[in-house]
């Protein structure tokens, strides 16, 4: 049963943030709610206050330019992000990431930045952003300040956001040359959060020798990881099958997945193997004919 509180609406983030900083010490964020209702409903947290930004029609854009790359703002539903043309053309890996997220129902109400703000390792968008180098704008009452991504989770439902900041925005820089992205979850069931999901980002120089990697890890540790030594093994290399298969194998032994009634660590570093194999290979195929 969910304890009583205290529902505040502000309308405008300003005023959201102003909210949050007079009852930061015993207060929650809602927005879509599809994650913060189950653990209230769990008992896991019973805040005094829950300030709602759902409606805050000055955080609900999507924006993308040259320059400055994708901006999400902190309402926007991954619906829109599903849907947006622009991102199917300059980040097709958010849209297919967006349609293996949870159902239509829940990805009308849920929000991008909802999602990373949970913290939970085995979210779809973390890996995702994480390998196109992502980062979020936190703001407070005493400013803003962009953390990138891979800086943003310490620990298992933890982020780097103190108790007075939300998200206000998610960036996602241009794609440099020669890029690309490519993201998959294993699950057992469709609609649902991954036993494991890898997203690798791959750059490529003219001569088709690999300049830069990102091999990003959910649900294989307590929080989205990023696997360096299977970086390593990319970075530098004119990539083949073997190449590939040293990854996986690089990526398997770093991380740090449990067991639990949904699979066995062996499992689930087996699913980290294989896709990070996988996905090095997709992402260097579409990075060879990409722009
Ligand atoms: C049936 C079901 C299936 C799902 N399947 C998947 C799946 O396959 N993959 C996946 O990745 N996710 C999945 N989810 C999770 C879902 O994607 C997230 O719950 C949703 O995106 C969270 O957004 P929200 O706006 O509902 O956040 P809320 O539930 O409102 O909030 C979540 C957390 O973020 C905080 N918060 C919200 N917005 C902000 C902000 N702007 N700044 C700071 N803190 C904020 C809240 O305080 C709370 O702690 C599933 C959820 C359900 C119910």
């Amino acid at each position: 049963m969910i304890s009583d509180f205290k529902y505040l609406k502000p309308g405008s983030v300003k005023e959201a943030l102003e909210m949050l900083a007079e009852h930061q010490d015993d207060c929650k964020i809602i927005c879509g709610g599809q994650s913060l209702l189950v653990i209230m409903r769990q008992g896991l947290i019973s805040p005094e206050y829950l300030i709602d930004i759902k409606g805050l029609n000055d955080a609900n854009y999507l924006t993308y330019d040259a320059k400055d790359g994708l901006k999400i703002g902190a309402t926007c539903t991954h619906r829109t992000v599903e849907k947006s043309a622009q991102v199917l053309e300059k980040y097709p890996v958010l849209v297919e990431m967006e349609r293996k997220l949870a159902s239509i129902q829940v990805r009308n109400w849920g929000t991008v930045a909802g999602n990373l703000a949970h913290g939970d390792p085995a979210g779809d968008p973390a890996p995702v952003l994480i390998a196109m180098n992502g980062a979020v704008k936190l703001g407070s009452t005493k400013g803003e300040r962009v953390v990138p991504l891979d800086q943003f989770y310490p620990d298992l439902f933890e982020t780097a956001m103190d108790h007075d900041e939300i998200i206000v925005e998610v960036l996602v820089p241009p794609s440099p040359a020669k890029t690309a992205t490519k993201y998959q979850k294993f699950n057992l069931l469709d609609s649902d959060m991954g036993l494991i999901g890898v997203a690798v980002s791959v750059t490529l120089n003219g001569g088709g020798v690999c300049k830069d990697a990102r091999v990003v890890l959910g649900s294989a540790a307590p929080t989205v990881i990023r696997s360096s030594e299977a970086e390593k093994t990319l970075i530098g290399a004119r990539l083949d099958d073997a190449v590939f298969e040293k990854a996986g194998e690089a990526a398997a032994s770093e991380c740090s997945p449990v067991s639990d009634i949904h699979a066995s660590e062996e499992y689930r570093r087996h699913l980290v193997r294989v896709l990070t194999k996988r996905m090095a290979k997709a992402a260097w195929e579409q990075a060879k004919i990409s722009g």
